[in-house]
């Protein structure tokens, strides 16, 4: 055996003092006592499943002074995310085979972390779907329009969702009606403003297209950052290929509860009001909302700073996003159980992933916690280039060590690890 790593161990929903085997970056064996080439004993400290964030946006290529594949992936890596799928609004957009080849060759040179990477589907490539498919993990449309975002026209909708079901690949919806969008246009001043301008019915008219538009189609079809009362109702008794995820920057904020500095927290879709906020929440503690997703969405600080109306919408989030949650797990606000179902298990069954649980078989993908340790948000910590984060100074637990398919790329809160390690995981692609 390679290697055993001791600690109280999270499987089968409860934690069990044990020993987990790893050979050839599998987990082999789970038993009281092993004994391998390298044992590593954690003691009292616990040991979890690494998260996986199918929503990240590492802007890389073309916007790399906000984010790269090798900041954002160290972020992940930080933050106990160990596979990241990234969104095609980059420069080039991620719209062709070839566009496709080139991010996946630039994430394979610098990234830390496991990774697949999304086509964006617009009016004018659904004939390439199939040939796309062949390369990316899934595809992601835009119904609105968003920063930097191509956009998928209504009436493509059907088309781009009838290509998609004949792949194997999962097909992500933004989820905002550009009709509504243009109907609620003009300037905006501040987060109130923002949110007049992208109102609930905008998400509620988008989510009711896609269930329109996948009726009698039984591909998977994933809702991301659900946002509204409206988009919940619509959602709760969804089909069973459909899923939802929410962020946790509408489920931290609400539109009081940000008084200062307001367009650092201008995002798509937008933070509503509290009863939104409050909806989502009891989503994700009964089941409704499938999974957590950052959309992680760097922009630097500068950009950011300028006057509301022209400052670009997104939230940084892929490190804080696990850590953040841990400490709602502290604060019985969420169970172990729903927080690694939402982080860990149900994205790893959305992406066909064989990680996600502590079970023989599974990729010995692990983090490592001292779950007594609550500390306190910090820039200055964080690893993403944008370096600035809306959860300034709010509790959070982050992993001490973090284990990608058995090798330890953070050791003691350092990174352990040389870039260029992450390999790309869409099904039957090397
Ligand atoms: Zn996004």
């Amino acid at each position: 055996m390679d290697m055993t790593i001791e600690g109280k161990a999270y499987i089968n929903g409860s934690f069990e003092p044990c020993c987990i085997g790893v050979d050839q970056g599998k987990i082999s064996s789970i038993k009281k006592i092993l004994k391998g080439d390298v044992h590593l004993n954690f003691g009292r400290k616990l040991i979890l499943p690494a998260g996986v964030d199918i929503h990240v946006h590492f802007r890389d290529p073309g916007f790399t002074h906000k984010e790269d594949f090798l900041t954002g992936s160290k972020a992940a890596a930080f933050g106990g995310i160990t596979c990241v799928f990234d969104m095609p609004n980059t420069k080039p957009q991620t719209t062709t085979v070839r566009t496709i080849l080139e991010k996946i060759s630039i994430a394979k040179k610098k990234s830390f972390v496991d990774f697949g990477v999304y086509a964006a589907i617009a009016d004018n490539n659904i004939t390439y779907i199939n040939e796309m498919s062949k390369h990316c993990s899934g595809f992601k449309i835009f119904l609105g329009s968003t920063t930097n975002s191509l956009h998928l026209s209504k009436q493509k909708l059907r088309d781009a969702i009838h290509a998609a079901s004949q792949t194997n690949k999962i097909m992500l919806v933004h989820a905002e009606n550009e009709e509504c969008l243009k109907k609620h246009g003009g300037t905006e001043q501040n987060l109130k403003d923002h949110l007049m301008r992208r109102p609930s019915e905008c998400e509620e008219q988008a989510i009711k297209d896609v269930l329109d538009a996948s009726r009698n189609v039984s591909s998977r079809i994933h809702v991301c950052h659900l946002s509204s009362c409206e988009g919940f109702e619509l959602l709760r008794k969804k089909p069973k290929n459909i899923s939802v995820g929410a962020t946790p920057h509408h489920l931290f904020f609400d539109i009081d509860s940000i008084k200062s500095k307001q367009s650092l927290y201008k995002v798509n879709p937008p933070i509503r009001s509290h009863f939104d906020r409050e909806r989502l929440w009891y989503g994700i503690t009964n089941g409704f909302i499938d999974v957590l997703e950052s959309d992680h969405a760097p922009h630097t600080l500068d950009e950011k700073s300028i006057d509301f109306n022209t400052s670009p919408s997104g939230i940084p989030g892929v490190e804080t996003m696990y850590p953040l949650f841990l400490a709602k797990v502290k604060q019985r606000h969420i169970s172990f159980a729903q927080l690694i179902s939402l982080l860990c298990e149900r994205p790893a069954e959305l992406m066909n992933l064989p990680k996600g649980k502590i079970e023989v078989g599974r990729d010995a993908d692990f983090i490592i916690i001292d779950y007594k340790e609550t500390t306190a948000v910090k820039s200055e910590n964080l690893h993403s280039k944008c370096g600035w984060t809306p959860f300034e100074g709010m509790p959070a637990i982050f992993p001490s060590d973090v284990f990608l398919r058995g090798r330890r790329i953070i050791e003691e809160c350092q990174l352990a690890s040389n870039s260029g390690i992450g390999n790309n995981v869409a099904s039957g692609v090397q």
